[in-house]
């Protein structure tokens, strides 16, 4: 994706991984081939692709700097992670940091950190391994959190229930940041600066929000994991498979669809590939994403 303008704030990527991930009926339980195979047109090759049967997905981060604030959006699965229900992201090392520099940010230049929600995918370079410790990777940040999504992670880890979708980052990922002082839990439409506000959108998770940026004229919108694939632009009915409460993650969902289609808005997911940033167009019997 090549950085965006709006108006003086400039938004990049910065990659964890990309690539062939997830069969369709693995992470869209809903899904069918002959469905998928009716929007091959504009899914392949950038997000479907044809030789793995795989969904086309990525990690990745975003960069925010406006004339005032270095802001990133979701923090990966991060370095030297515990997670033994996913065998790629165990113990994973990747050169996220040096993509940070490369986009010319280094961690102490961070001003505010937001996790769309709590997912171990959106939270693990919160924090990073030095000594043994799990310390905060962003010295001068405010990390915001949902307060919701905040609380029902926390009693999750009281026992109540532990959850696959957490696979131990609420310990190494989220409290750390508590107890160095630095998180903020924040409202669902809590307001970094007259730019850039958050939206509600839970179903995929109890808090889970949404960043909206203004700037230049234009819009943005970074949507987390409200949609994991393009596709469901078409088929905004299709949960993932970690959805937390499917009925309300569907009709969040479908309201984001119908609210932004054939609207200038730029969607930008926490999983969609390269070129990653797009819009929700309608035209034919589905809606689709233009890039
Ligand atoms: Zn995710």
């Amino acid at each position: 994706m090549k950085p965006l303008q709006f108006g003086e704030t400039v938004v990049s990527r910065v990659v964890e991984a990309e690539g062939p991930s997830f069969y369709p009926g693995f992470l869209l339980p809903d899904s069918s081939d002959d469905a998928i195979d009716a929007e091959a047109d504009w899914l392949e090759p950038n997000f479907f692709d044809r030789t793995s049967g795989r969904l086309v997905m990525s990690v990745h981060s975003y960069l925010i700097r406006t004339p005032h604030h270095t802001i990133l959006v979701d923090t990966c699965v991060g370095n030297d992670k515990n997670r033994p229900s996913t065998k790629p992201w165990h113990r994973q090392q990747t050169p996220w940091l040096d993509h940070l520099a490369t986009a010319g940010v280094q961690p102490g230049d961070i001003d505010f950190v937001l996790c769309t929600h709590l997912h171990v995918d959106h939270v693990g370079w919160n924090t990073q391994l030095v000594d043994g410790r799990w310390v905060p990777t962003f010295p001068n940040a405010k990390y915001l959190f949902q307060k919701d999504e905040y609380a029902f992670w926390q009693k999750e880890q009281s026992g109540a229930g532990r959850s696959g979708a957490n696979d131990g980052c609420f310990e190494d990922s989220v409290l750390p940041v508590m107890a160095a002082g630095q998180a903020l839990l924040v409202e669902s439409d809590h307001a970094i600066d007259d730019t850039l506000h958050l939206d509600p959108s839970p179903g995929h998770s109890p808090g889970h929000v949404c960043l909206n940026l203004s700037g230049g004229g234009r819009n943005a919108v970074f949507s987390g994991d409200l949609m994991h694939h393009p596709v469901q632009c078409a088929y905004p009915e299709w949960n993932s498979g970690f959805c937390y409460d499917p009925d309300q993650s569907r009709a969040t969902r479908m309201g984001f669809v119908d609210r932004h289609a054939d609207t200038d808005t730029i969607i930008l997911a926490a999983h969609f590939a390269a070129p990653t940033a797009g819009r929700i167009v309608s035209g034919g019997a589905r809606c689709r994403f233009a890039v």
